[in-house]
């Protein structure tokens, strides 16, 4: 049985009814207790609860601190590639913009990597578009044993792969994995993706699993907010970091919360969310989920982000550019617009002003024989 099998169970049930059937008082009485139910989740992001925001953060904030500290993991992206033969409408790398595609050769790569780890970052997550021919397994492969060289943690952005491909991958160096579902409505998921070997949910909804099963240290899962209704898409979210993190207990798993950003080719977001709501999504999370990492990027607003210290926030992108070969030559279409462009020390400065202790690495590959195993 796999999440797809979990989530048919609330196919055909009209959630939105429901979601507005809950009053002050469930809020109330949610609150209090100590283990949520994804009943108690759906309450949560109920219109209800957005008159509760303070109480829900004063408690995420309590969460927050209790299981992860005053600690924020800093990364950044690095596009190798936007070879894309996907149509996904919200997207510039969508395979029938008209846009230079670029793939970075190794000495390409080196450059980048030079100028990302010369701020301080160590943690790295390496983005390709979606296509086998020009971002191939062993290419990601060739691509990651030379980013050991410069960074302690490698994440991968790319095309949903098997378990056999992830466990070389990981042999390789790389430790973890982000892949948003991007819409959990199935029907609107295949409004989105018209083309492409992406059009297949079901392969996508699995993805996370089979790195999982691989061994991935760290599996990071989201929507992209904006594409489908967004209380229904953020119960399914939290439904699938749940059905994972009971399932592979000993997976570092994150959620990331996306929101569309202007981009190469026309598209009107279906379903654009505002802060508010973007806060009520992200403390839900956080009561519902103790354990579960979340991942706040610089798509969003630099105050914004600063604002969202200390509410569930485990994680941020800084000094992240989204263009292959960005870092290096400034020109180059981006996959989308960055609204946060502070430089990583700005973004590091910030963190320790607020009381925080930014984080370059915690965690270390180690390769030893033929076998590797983790050390700090
Ligand atoms: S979202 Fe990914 S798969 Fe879709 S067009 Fe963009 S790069 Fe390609």
């Amino acid at each position: 049985m796999s999440f797809y099998d979990l989530i048919q169970h609330y196919r055909g049930q009209n959630l939105s009814e429901y979601l507005y059937g809950f009053t002050d008082r469930d809020i109330l009485r949610v609150l209090c207790k100590n283990r949520l139910s994804p009943e108690d989740f759906l309450a949560l992001i109920s219109p209800a609860a957005a008159g509760h925001l303070e109480k829900m953060a004063v408690k995420a904030h309590e969460l927050t601190i209790r299981h992860f500290g005053k600690a924020i993991v800093l990364f950044a992206p690095m596009y190798i590639a936007n070879y894309c033969v996907n149509q996904c409408v919200y997207c510039s790398f969508n395979h029938q913009n008209q846009l230079e595609r670029k793939r970075l050769s190794i000495e390409e790569f080196q450059q980048e990597a030079i100028k990302i780890s010369a701020s301080g970052i160590r943690h790295i997550l390496l983005l390709t578009g979606e296509s086998r021919t020009e971002s191939s397994p062993e290419y990601i492969e060739e691509i990651v044993t030379e980013a050991k060289r410069y960074f302690s943690s490698i994440t991968l952005e790319i095309c949903p792969l098997s378990r056999d491909e992830y466990e070389s991958l990981i042999y390789s160096g790389a430790d973890g994995l982000t892949i948003y579902q991007e819409v959990y409505d199935e029907n609107v998921y295949k409004l989105m993706h018209p083309f492409g070997p992406k059009r297949n949910y079901r392969y996508r909804l699995d993805t996370p699993e089979r790195a999982c099963m691989a061994g991935m240290r760290t599996v990071g899962i989201g929507a992209l907010l904006g594409l489908g209704e967004w209380r229904t898409e953020a119960f399914f979210t939290a439904l699938h970091a749940q059905y994972l993190s009971h399932k592979y207990p000993d997976v570092e798993l994150s959620i990331s919360l996306p929101r569309i950003r202007p981009h190469t080719g026309s598209f009107d977001i279906p379903y654009a969310i505002g802060d508010r709501e973007f806060v009520q999504i992200m403390l839900a999370f956080r009561l519902f989920l103790p354990h579960v990492g979340i991942t706040i990027s610089t798509r969003e607003r630099a105050e914004f982000r600063d604002n969202l210290l200390g509410l569930g926030v485990t994680r941020m992108s800084a000094g992240s550019i989204t263009a292959v070969g960005g870092y290096s030559n400034k020109n180059g279409n981006g996959q989308f617009q960055v609204s946060d462009g502070r430089s990583v020390d700005e973004v590091r400065q910030m963190l320790y002003q607020k009381g925080y202790q930014p984080v370059f690495k915690d965690w270390q590959y180690i390769q030893e024989g033929g076998r590797h195993f983790a050390g700090n």
